[in-house]
């Protein structure tokens, strides 16, 4: 009998990448849609800390990513047993992390949190009169701090590609543009860009901050995030002038080159069982990766119901 091949893609992914996928999402999206998947492969065209969590969240499913190279410098910018440590000297907090970590980091984690969950999570947690230190994007962390008050310790990680974002190029940008212009930014970027920005949010939030656009179809809308997301912006709102946001004058250039190792090829061969099998988690590692990646979803699903 033939294998039920289940194939997953990340919004920032390339457009034929997308054409190609069972499911398009972003990070909280494609980890509920892998976990309640009814496949024997599962095919994650993103990144590894996002197959990893399929695995996690589908440990009966053989998971596989189609580069082996594609990590995220979140990761990579990590080292554990630093983490371990940070962690240690802050016995009495809550240590809340970003979805963007590698199944170790998530272990070491009380909650995970995606980009669309996080406000509300950590508002949660304060409001128990918790003490929260939060890992691994101090872009995100230092956002929530300065937007609500927090006084968090932050790990101190970067996206390499939306910490390119700075706000120079956009006022370039805002000033040789004509009509009216807003900027809506994902929280991965630095804090002078997030708070010029009309909106904040996770890239599923930006694409219906897009859709539910009710202003003039003549205005300049900036993106600040991956390319990738443009294409469902623009499927959605062929009428709109949607531009990422520059990096530097004239650049409209700013891609996740991990993202974009799942070339199509790359994904076919996945499809074929070639690839990153993401089977070198142990029981217990996904067993401890899974406990505060279930409270997120628990927390989830009670408050958004
Ligand atoms: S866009 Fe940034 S956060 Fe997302 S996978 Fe690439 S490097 Fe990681």
């Amino acid at each position: 009998m033939s294998k039920r091949v289940v194939t997953l893609a990340h919004y920032y992914t390339q457009p034929e990448i997308q054409q190609m996928a069972d499911k398009v999402g972003d990070s909280l999206e494609l980890s509920l849609y892998a976990k309640e998947a009814n496949a024997d492969i599962i095919v994650f065209a993103g990144v590894r800390f996002m197959a990893e969590t399929a695995k996690i969240l589908n440990p009966q499913a053989e998971v596989i990513l189609p580069d082996a190279g594609s990590t995220c410098s979140l990761v990579t910018q990590t080292d554990v047993g630093a983490l371990k440590a940070w962690r240690q000297r802050h016995p009495d907090h809550v240590h809340v992390s970003y979805i963007n970590s590698s199944a170790e980091h998530k272990a070491l984690s009380d909650w995970i949190v995606t980009s669309r969950n996080v406000d509300d999570i950590i508002a949660h947690l304060y409001a128990e009169g918790k003490k929260v230190i939060f890992s691994p994007d101090r872009n995100m962390g230092g956002y929530l701090n300065d937007q609500y008050g927090y006084d968090m310790p932050l790990w101190s990680a970067v996206c390499e590609v939306h910490d390119k974002f700075n706000e120079a190029a956009l006022d370039e940008a805002f000033a040789a543009a004509t009509g009216e212009k807003y900027l809506i930014a994902h929280p991965e970027s630095p804090l002078p860009v997030l708070k010029k920005a009309d909106y904040v949010g996770s890239t599923s939030g930006m694409l219906g901050w897009v859709k539910n656009f009710k202003g003039d179809s003549k205005s300049v809308i900036f993106v600040a995030t991956e390319d990738g997301i443009l294409y469902n912006m623009g499927l959605a709102r062929p009428d709109l002038d949607l531009r990422q946001a520059p990096i530097y004058a004239g650049c409209q250039c700013n891609s996740c080159p991990y993202m974009k190792m799942n070339t199509i090829e790359a994904v076919k061969r996945a499809q074929a069982g070639e690839g990153l099998r993401i089977d070198y988690l142990t029981p217990e590692q996904m067993d401890a990766a899974r406990v505060p990646i279930e409270r997120m979803l628990d927390f989830s699903q009670r408050y958004y119901a």
